[in-house]
């Protein structure tokens, strides 16, 4: 049995695409265009990379779209401040701050400085808070492309038994959330489960979001799983060169997975085109429209 190899890339594509229909509606409809601001701090080269990729998303979307960068030696104050213009800023929708940030920058301070109705990271604690309850909530990007795909492929997901590795705020805990919330059976594991294989071989549904390269092994997939693939993980190829592989031995899994994502192409690309659907949510909402088809 070989898996289906879901294709995030194209996903990702019908996503944005969609979104670009609906920004070309509010602009002509309501003579109104959806901002997004991202916030980079530092010369961290993978945040830059993201930065670009996510301001030239927006922009070929139909959307404004503002940088701001400021330099690693930034206070927290600075940053505040810079959030709190973004907040006060009528034509900014979104805002997000790409993390990680410099040590001397409280993370949490500033995530919870950012207008939760503007929070498109849905990192916010209210917005955290209110997924959590099941009220209209900004969901973080990641987790909400993973939905995506799981429900494009299997539909409906109510009482499968779906394995979370990973419970960071960004990822392991707000996808369990969006899982529970499609009436899955969840179990989350982390560095401290006891028989990590044994727990996945449990799952109809594997989420993993580690951060270790190839840590999920073939024989630890239920025959026909699917397997959602969040990591990113560089590591040495050959002739001196890096490659990136996911959490998940692709190979092995594939070879009994029902379908699984590849990385990259497939949760990553997924990522971006749901931070420019939370942008124009956030913006109709904000606006008191309601959002375009
Ligand atoms: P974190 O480092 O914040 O969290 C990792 C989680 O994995 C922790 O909960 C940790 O457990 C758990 N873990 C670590 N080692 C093990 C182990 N040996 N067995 C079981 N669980 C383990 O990572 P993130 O959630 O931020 O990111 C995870 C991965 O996803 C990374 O590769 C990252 O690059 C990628 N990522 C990809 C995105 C995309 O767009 N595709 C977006 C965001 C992240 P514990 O809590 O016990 O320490």
């Amino acid at each position: 049995m070989t898996a289906e190899i879901i294709d995030g890339k194209a996903f990702a594509e019908t996503v944005k695409a969609r979104v670009g229909r609906q920004v070309e509606a509010l602009k002509k409809n309501h003579d109104f265009t959806p901002g997004l601001a991202v916030v980079l701090v530092g010369e961290d080269p993978a945040s830059q990379v993201y930065v670009r990729n996510k301001n030239k998303s927006t922009v070929a979307a139909g959307m404004k779209s503002e940088e701001i960068r400021l330099a690693d030696t930034v206070s927290e104050e600075e940053v505040l401040a810079v959030v709190h213009r973004l907040n006060d800023d009528p034509t900014i929708h979104g805002i997000l701050v790409q993390l990680p940030l410099p040590k001397q920058v409280d993370e949490m301070a500033v995530l919870d400085a950012i207008n939760p109705e503007k929070d498109v990271d849905g990192f916010h604690v209210i917005n955290t808070g209110r997924q959590a309850v099941g009220l209209p909530a900004m969901v973080p990007c990641t987790p909400l492309g993973c939905i995506m795909m799981l429900k494009d492929r299997l539909g409906d997901l109510s009482g499968l038994n779906a394995v979370v590795v990973g419970r960071s705020n960004i990822v392991g805990k707000p996808m369990a959330s969006l899982l529970l919330a499609e009436n899955c059976t969840v179990t989350i594991a982390h560095s401290r489960t006891k028989d990590l294989p044994a727990v996945v071989r449990g799952a109809d549904i594997v989420v993993a979001a580690v951060g270790r390269p190839e840590m999920v092994r073939g024989d630890w997939i239920k025959p026909g799983a699917t397997v959602i693939d969040v990591g990113i993980n560089r590591i040495e190829g050959e002739n001196g060169k890096t490659r990136l592989v996911g959490d998940v031995a692709f190979d092995e899994a594939k070879a009994v997975a029902g379908a699984i994502t590849p990385v990259p192409g497939g949760v990553g690309p997924m990522t971006i085109a749901c931070l420019l659907a939370n942008t124009v949510t956030a913006a109709c909402r904000q606006a008191g429209l309601e959002e375009p088809q």
